[in-house]
């Protein structure tokens, strides 16, 4: 059988003084003192009489056990950077990131401590992770004003919220993507579809409340519109869902994806405008900050699937300043803008009171 094999493979397998000492030294870590060391010898000396006496099944178990105990010091202490082109296939993304990059590490534990570790994820990781700290406490700041600076507080807190929901989902899938990324092939297929999803979560969060009082009072093409984006969102999460959409190959589909479904507000807002006047829908509309937070996230959309900079400087940006990194800083700045606009929204309804008047405008 398999175990007996494998037992006779251990059994038989040459093992000379020096290699031995040289595996116990790679487990150690390289600040092996020479007293441990010779400690050490007769404890394995020991434990290798005992070893033999033990039955064929439970040598393999032990054999497993402290092949086990070896391979997780070496991942989640002795791990060094490596460079890209000695990467397994499915972390080869970046090919213009030349080094720095993680090795596959198939611990959890070892992923969550490379957050604390200089490589080609670290900007990535702690954009997000910081970006979606923030989301979460201007969230709870938004959640807790008192209900009387709202027309009617309930409802716009639950819609406010379907934002804040779109963009904590968006950023905790990105971070928790770019620290597991290098665990397994499995693990990083998995976060990846999580994360494409978290960007059409951010897109259609971002809808609710503008759509809500941009359309303030005409609910019939605020359902129209809100419907549209859902189903457009449910399209960009199912293609999500596909392995071919994750390959380096559709880096451009991806990122033209959801710039199309972010560009999909381009007909509410023309709507608006045409029914309102360029004015209003600058001045009451919000147009600017829209125009800002678009500006934002296609910029960061663009140099995302362009990658650059560090197509210009392959090698100079692989810790710093590549590509990924800039779009996760847009995307943050993007979705504060927005708030900040869907913000002025909210506080013109607030002064304005919550009637409409007979003709529907506004
Ligand atoms: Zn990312």
């Amino acid at each position: 059988s398999l175990i007996s094999a494998l037992t006779l493979c251990l059994q038989s397998a040459p093992d000379s003084e020096t290699t031995r000492r040289r595996r116990r030294e790679d487990s150690r870590g390289e600040q092996g003192e020479q007293e441990e060391r010779e400690e050490g010898e007769e404890g394995e000396r020991g434990s290798d009489e005992g070893f033999k006496r033990m039955t064929p099944l439970l040598q393999a178990h032990h054999a497993m056990e402290k092949m086990e105990e070896f391979v997780h010091k070496v991942w989640e202490g002795r791990w060094r950077v490596m460079p890209h082109d000695v990467l397994p296939d499915w972390l080869q993304d970046n090919d213009y990131l030349l080094d720095g990059h993680r090795p596959p590490m198939p611990s959890f534990r070892a992923c969550f401590k490379s957050i604390f570790r200089i490589h080609t994820e670290t900007g990535n990781i702690w954009t997000h992770l910081l970006g979606c700290l923030f989301f979460l406490c201007l969230g709870l700041m938004y959640m807790f004003r008192p209900n009387m600076s709202f027309v009617a507080p309930v409802q716009e807190k639950v819609v406010i919220g379907m934002f804040f929901l779109g963009a904590i989902l968006c950023l905790s899938f990105s971070w928790l993507f770019h620290t597991v990324y290098c665990h397994s092939e499995g693990v990083s297929k998995v976060f990846s579809k999580l994360d494409y999803s978290g960007i059409a979560f951010l897109i259609m969060g971002s809808f609710v409340p503008w759509l809500y009082y941009s359309f303030y009072c005409s609910p019939q093409p605020r359902f129209i519109y809100l419907l549209v984006v859902c189903v457009l969102g449910l399209a960009a999460i199912t293609v999500s869902q596909c392995d071919f959409f994750a390959t380096p190959e559709y880096r451009g589909v991806r990122a033209g994806v959801f710039v199309g479904l972010g560009l999909s507000g381009v007909v509410p807002t023309l709507h608006f405008t045409l029914s309102e006047g360029l004015i209003r829908a600058t001045t009451i509309g919000q147009m600017g900050w829209l125009v800002l937070m678009a500006t934002l996230y296609i910029t960061g959309a663009c140099l995302y699937a362009a990658r650059i900079p560090e197509r210009f400087f392959p090698g100079k940006c692989d810790i710093w300043f590549h590509s990924h990194q800039l779009f996760h800083i847009l995307v943050v700045a993007g979705a504060f803008v927005h708030f900040h606009g869907v913000s002025n929204l909210q506080e013109f309804r607030y002064t304005a009171g919550g009637g409409c008047a007979a003709d529907g405008t506004l």
